[in-house]
């Protein structure tokens, strides 16, 4: 029994739960690939599982739509609910890449509510970061339907108001990574993947 138990503690040590967040332009897309990658996770991008309930057309994905065609966030409970249920998923297992979920208080919350009663608590937040205009003159180069001008600045918006405090949330857990965006897909991957390593090492010692 004993040694069973040693070694699932061995193997949790070496769970990666990671949050990815960061405003619309960022290269969040770009880095996410990479990251998964990296540390061998499923990828839990919540805009992704938006956009398919939305084509797959399911209630969740309808209601979904209005909000994000107008470059709002969807409401908190339909979010949560996606996710939720995608964490019960036995792949989350062993660890996972979340990638622009948490984006309110109220989402960030629940969710460690969830993992604390799980007994499964995060690792690291890594939060890509890049200036206004930087984010305008990458945006305006991407085409995707949700990116016209007047969307685009809410959607800014509703990062600075709702997202950006949660740096706040997590730095005072000790979780939260910053990161600039700005450079090389190659320089930006290295930033990324320092933090994470510091982050493995302080779960281990
Ligand atoms: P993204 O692909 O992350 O840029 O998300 C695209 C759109 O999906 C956003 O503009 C929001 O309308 C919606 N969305 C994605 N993730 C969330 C979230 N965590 N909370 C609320 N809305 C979200």
């Amino acid at each position: 029994m004993l040694w069973r138990r040693r070694f699932v503690v061995g193997c949790e040590s070496d769970v990666m739960r990671v949050v990815f967040i960061g405003p619309p332009g960022v290269g969040k897309g770009t880095q996410s690939t990479r990251l998964i990658e990296y540390l061998g996770t499923p990828h839990l991008s919540s805009g992704e599982m938006l956009r398919q309930a939305r084509s797959e057309r399911t209630d969740l994905g309808l209601l979904a739509e209005e909000f994000m065609s107008q470059g709002k966030l969807v409401p908190d409970e339909l979010v949560l609910q996606l996710i939720a249920q995608r964490l019960d998923n036995g792949d989350c297992q062993h660890g996972y890449l979340l990638d622009g979920f948490p984006r309110t208080f109220v989402q960030a919350a629940t969710l460690d509510e969830l993992l604390r009663r799980r007994g499964t608590p995060l690792t690291a937040v890594i939060e890509l970061t890049a200036s206004t205009e930087e984010l305008v003159r990458r945006l305006a180069g991407r085409g995707r339907d949700d990116d016209s001008p007047e969307v685009v600045r809410h959607r800014l918006n509703e990062y600075n108001r709702l997202t950006a405090p949660l740096s706040d949330y997590y730095r005072r857990q000790g979780l939260l990574y910053t990161i600039d965006g700005v450079g090389s897909q190659d320089e930006v991957f290295g930033r990324i993947r320092q933090a994470l390593e510091e982050a493995k090492s302080k779960i281990k010692h």
